[in-house]
């Protein structure tokens, strides 16, 4: 039985993601894949909001999304957002994950392609995972990046509580003999437009179904005759190379994990694409589980560090839900909902309201609850330019590595960090610019952060506070003897 510390199941964007967080912290890591390449069936997710952007950026691999997808301010506009990537990334899905399993395949992670998890049964000092070949490996633990139909969630026996689909979509993409209306168009039942995909290629086509429980594969002939009841004609559709449907399905894992085996991306959640977040939130699930469970797995923290994973997350996807949920419901094609969504749009062409909503959407207000102190902590660090004894330099690059960063603004005098060093990298800078946060504006200047490998500052203040030693080893390990 071939043995590691970590198996991940699933190498969608999440499983990849994941493993690329644990092989830079040098973490023996394997990815079990059912599909035999990294083809995706179809579009599926059309792009990037800016927190992925940025926590791609935050190793250093943004740039090679960038080049592939373009640049938009996508549903609502952040151009006015202090980031340096203040808009959205259009990038299908087919696109993103060859890019992202190229950069795990550069850190020497192995997939096992072709293969399956069929079950696992995790005792006290590990996981068991049986696959689909009847081999086995054996794990310290186990990740379910399998999609919303997570064996691994079943396997665990982690309930999967939410709402059964009220509305199902066909979602295709087709050649049209005719030019078809492109744009919105509700009455009949169509919801979404007509567009063309990316580089001109064939049509994508989302039409809202009459009924929620046809589970079978759909065909050309169902396409047509949904086309037709949306828009009287089917505008001579022909050469589909993808038909499938969607549902506003909504659930949530009751936990993110049981023992051994956690979850993470649509294992963990799962709601209708509205709002386009389920990509985004799988990546960053896997950034916030990354660097605990490598610290976990090498001894450097408790096993009970990957409670604060659920802690953290598990918010952000139910609030992720509950967003998806109004914006279906939005989309009602009835006259009442239009006043709703005409209220809706009167609402968000206010500053407030926009602002608000776009920093939930694009993931920049993300906040984990640390407790009271400056307002930084459990926010995403600023991405400041600094000035070095080493030269210029900035707060993303100093996180390539995936390392806490404990970064001075001034001499770093008075405390000792020798009892965290080779964990924690202290870096002292002078910030060029201003402490800014999205929604919140300028926040004052700390004298220090102590900055998680996920972004987040775990920590800010003066060194002389009585709670930095205490949150060093709350994230980081007790300290070393001298
Ligand atoms: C039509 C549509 C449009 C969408 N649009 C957006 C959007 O605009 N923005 C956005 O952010 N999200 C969007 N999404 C959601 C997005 O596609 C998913 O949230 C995302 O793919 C989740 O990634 P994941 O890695 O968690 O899961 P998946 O992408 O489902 O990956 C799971 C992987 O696990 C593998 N697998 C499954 N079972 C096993 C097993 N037992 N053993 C081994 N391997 C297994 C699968 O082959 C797959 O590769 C959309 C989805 C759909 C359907």
């Amino acid at each position: 039985m071939n043995e590691h510390a970590v198996v991940i199941a699933g190498g969608g964007p999440t499983g990849l993601m994941l493993a690329g967080e644990l092989a830079l912290s040098e973490i023996d890591v394997v990815i079990v894949e059912r599909r035999a390449t990294q083809v995706v069936d179809g579009s599926r997710a059309g792009g990037l909001h800016s927190r992925t952007i940025e926590v791609l950026d935050q190793r250093g691999i943004a740039e090679r999304f960038l080049a592939a997808g373009h640049v938009a301010q996508v549903v609502i506009d952040i151009s006015d957002f202090p980031t340096r990537h203040n808009y959205g990334l259009a990038l299908w899905q087919s696109h993103f994950e060859p890019i992202l399993a190229g950069w795990v395949d550069e850190l020497g992670v192995p997939i096992l392609r072709g293969s399956e998890v069929r079950g696992c049964a995790q005792d006290d000092d590990g996981v068991d995972v049986e696959l689909s070949d009847d081999s086995s490996l054996r794990a310290q633990y186990l990740v379910g990046c399998d999609g919303g139909r997570s064996l691994v969630r079943r396997a665990a026996g982690i309930d999967f509580p939410g709402l059964d689909p009220s509305t199902s979509w066909m979602i295709a993409e087709a050649e049209m003999t005719d030019e078809p209306d492109v744009g919105p168009r509700r009455e009949g039942g169509g919801i979404g437009p007509v567009n063309r995909a990316e580089g001109g290629g064939p049509y994508r086509v989302v039409l809202r179904e009459q009924q929620v429980d046809d589970t079978d594969q759909p065909t050309l002939h169902d396409l047509s005759a949904a086309l037709v009841a949306a828009y009287g004609t089917d505008f001579g559709v022909h050469s589909a190379t993808w038909i499938s449907r969607f549902t506003d399905m909504t659930r949530q894992a009751a936990s993110y994990r049981r023992g051994r085996v956690l979850l993470a991306g649509d294992a963990a959640h799962v709601h209708p694409p509205q709002g386009g977040q389920g990509l985004n939130i799988g990546v960053q699930d896997a950034v916030n589980l990354g660097w605990k469970l490598a610290q976990v797995v090498n001894g450097t923290s408790p096993a009970s560090l990957l409670d604060t994973y659920h802690a953290e997350r598990h918010p952000v996807g139910a609030r992720a839900l509950r967003h998806t949920m109004a914006q279906v419901a939005l989309t009602t094609p009835d006259e009442r909902h239009q006043a709703l969504r005409d209220t809706m749009t009167e609402l968000l062409s206010m500053d407030e309201p926009r602002r608000r909503t776009a920093a939930m959407l694009s993931g920049l207000d993300i906040h984990y609850d640390l407790g009271d102190g400056h307002p930084l902590l459990g926010r995403r660090m600023p991405d400041l330019d600094l000035q070095t004894t080493d030269g210029p330099t900035r707060v993303f690059t100093l996180l390539h590595d995936a390392r806490p960063v404990l970064l001075t603004f001034g001499e770093p005098r008075g405390f000792d960090i020798s009892p965290w060093c080779g964990r924690v990298r202290p870096v002292d800078a002078r910030p060029d610019g201003r402490f800014e946060l999205p929604v919140l504006g300028e926040v004052a200047a700390p004298e220090a952060v102590l900055i998680r490998p996920d972004g987040y500052v775990a920590w800010a203040g003066d060194l002389s506070d009585p709670d930095l030693p205490p949150a060093l080893t709350r994230w980081f390990g007790a300290a070393a003897s001298p």
